[in-house]
């Protein structure tokens, strides 16, 4: 295996992509100019072989998602990315799979503006721990604590996608031009969305633990409640087809890894979020409302009766 510092220079030695990196790669530390007056906003999230994402799952896909899943925390908050760290395991240094690799890693940087300013790399099993950190104006963090009674509750794009993709994977699935396979394998984080959202959103999560599971962190960290429009849940294009209704209804509140925005608006902001998101070409779907009345109502009237074994996850 060739030593860490040679895959480091072959790999992942690259020019910053803007000269607030005053020492890159190379030396101990990392040296960052960031922009005045501005905060740091930092993530960190590890992707696991097996656990995250399949062993024989593209190596350039393996790289994209390990990165995209830390960029979509970033996005949540509605921050600007700037920098990112990667503490690579890897249980052998194979060329093409690493040249893969660093190919979806380092177009997702060159995609989100990220610099990649350091890391390390270790032998084990395979898992990516990756740090982002972004920036943002004082005070214009979209935080998970400032839903209102009152305020709707929309999503950007679609949902169950990741569980979807899961499921094409087990079934045999190889093609990442299946729309459900790349939702899984190559998620896009909503990161021009998150910043238009500011100003805007009075709360934001990401969705990546499921639809129910993120909206309860929403719910608990606002101490409101919701109700849900499970008819109005935009559904991944192609999931009834591949999981059929139940099923589909289930990935889209419980399935996760769709890591799309789940947000709190006003009624009188819905028009303008939606404005904004589409001049990005994002939808945005108004799935259901906040009330002050604790816990989640609404999904089990309009689903399906598999819905019912779902009712344990919700308060
Ligand atoms: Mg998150």
């Amino acid at each position: 295996m060739s030593s860490e510092f040679e895959l480091i220079a072959r790999y992942f030695s690259r020019q910053p992509a803007d000269d607030s990196v005053q020492l890159g790669v190379g030396d101990d530390c990392t040296l960052l100019q960031p922009s005045p007056g501005h905060w740091l906003v930092v993530s960190v999230d590890t992707s696991v072989v097996d656990v995250h994402f399949p062993a024989a799952a593209p190596a350039h896909a393996i790289g994209h998602r390990a990165l995209a899943v830390s960029l979509s925390d970033l996005a949540a908050m509605g921050a600007t990315p700037r920098w990112c760290l990667m503490a690579l395991t890897l249980p052998e240094a194979q060329d093409d799979w690493l040249a893969d690799f660093a190919r979806g890693f380092h177009e997702l940087c060159d995609a989100s503006g990220v610099s990649l300013v350091g890391g390390d790399i270790a032998r084990g099993e395979l898992s990516i721990g990756v740090t982002v950190h972004g920036e943002l104006p004082p005070g214009t963090a979209l935080r998970r604590n400032g839903a209102r009674a009152g305020d709707v509750l929309a999503v950007t794009g679609t949902l169950g996608g990741g569980h979807g993709g899961l499921r094409a994977w087990q079934d045999g699935e190889r093609n990442l031009d299946d729309p459900l396979l790349a939702a899984y394998l190559l998620p896009q984080p909503r990161i021009a969305a998150g910043q238009a959202l500011r100003g805007v959103a009075t709360a934001a999560i990401d969705v990546s633990d499921g639809l129910l599971a993120d909206l309860r962190h929403v719910c608990e960290a606002s101490g409101v409640g919701a109700d849900l429009d499970g008819e109005a849940l935009p559904l991944a294009p192609g999931l009834v087809e591949r999981l059929g209704e139940e099923e589909a209804y289930r990935a889209a509140l419980g399935g996760g890894d769709d890591y799309e925005l789940l947000v709190s608006l006003p009624p009188s902001a819905v028009d303008e979020a939606r404005a904004r998101l589409e001049a990005l070409g994002v939808p945005l779907t108004v799935i259901g409302s906040l009330a002050a009345e604790p816990g989640i109502r609404g999904v089990a009237d309009s689903i399906p009766s598999g819905w019912l074994h779902f009712r344990g996850d919700t308060p």
